[in-house]
């Protein structure tokens, strides 16, 4: 199973454990076992969906992974999309503190303040900054798109260029963000209902009308809207525009 990353301690190792609960670290899921011995591990990635499955309900046939409990429940991991990028291991509890040490902090809890320190650590555009897990756990490429438009900044400014009232309205979008997009997933909404800016290219901005624009990158697109974010301004992907001039 590609999903599957740890060899030492075995997957097998889970046998006959219990868990003690589960903590969510980023886009980290952790299942540490009672006995203090053992850490499940899941890494979403971008696209992967955990679901805990009753005694006896019906799930997908080919999940990413699958852990089955004691009394019939299941932990499934699927993954939406071509690319399978989550990972699933085990872990004794200080490999996955290790692990997981150089995450930023939780971008749901954040506050202006700090996230205006994080900010003027070091100039970096806004978009990579966002997915950035070292400066902030929890935002990927989808999220940085919708938290950048409800925030009305470019994908493109840099972070230290950003004023108290900027950093005030990210502050504020991420938590907003974040939020509705919890509350629609608990609903059970799809990507499609749940996204508003990204994959919607030439669709009305739900803001403004302005057609959804987007800048190519080899491993990620960005959305935007022209009117409420770059004043009108078409973003150029810049390897591209520099090959062409
Ligand atoms: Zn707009």
């Amino acid at each position: 199973m590609a999903t599957l990353k740890t060899f030492d301690p075995p997957l097998s190792a889970l046998e006959g454990r219990r868990f003690a609960g589960a903590r969510r670290r980023g886009k980290h899921l952790l299942f540490p076992t009672d006995d203090g011995e053992l850490v499940l591990h899941i890494h979403l990635m971008s696209a992967g969906r955990v679901r805990f499955l009753e005694p006896g309900a019906k799930g997908p046939k080919t999940p990413a992974f699958r852990l089955r409990l004691e009394d019939g429940g299941e932990l499934i991991l699927t993954e939406g999309g071509p690319k399978k990028r989550a990972k699933v291991g085990v872990f004794r509890p200080e490999e996955i503190e290790a692990e997981l040490e150089h995450l930023g902090p939780e971008a749901e809890d954040i506050q202006a303040e700090e996230l205006g320190e994080i900010a003027r650590r070091e100039s970096r555009r806004l978009h990579p900054f966002l997915r950035d897990q070292r400066a902030l756990a929890g935002i990927g490429r989808a999220w940085s798109n919708e938290i950048l438009n409800r925030a009305k900044l470019s994908p493109y400014a840099l972070t230290r260029d950003l004023d108290s009232e900027e950093i005030a309205r990210l502050a504020e979008a991420i938590d907003a963000e974040l939020a509705r997009g919890l509350e629609l997933r608990e609903r059970g909404a799809n990507d499609k209902k749940t996204y508003r800016v990204h994959n919607k290219l030439a669709e009305p901005c739900h803001v403004c009308g302005t057609p959804i624009a987007r800048v190519d990158f080899e491993e990620h697109t960005i959305y935007y809207c022209p009117t409420c974010q770059t004043e009108g301004r078409i973003l150029k992907d810049r390897r591209l525009s520099r090959l062409l001039r």
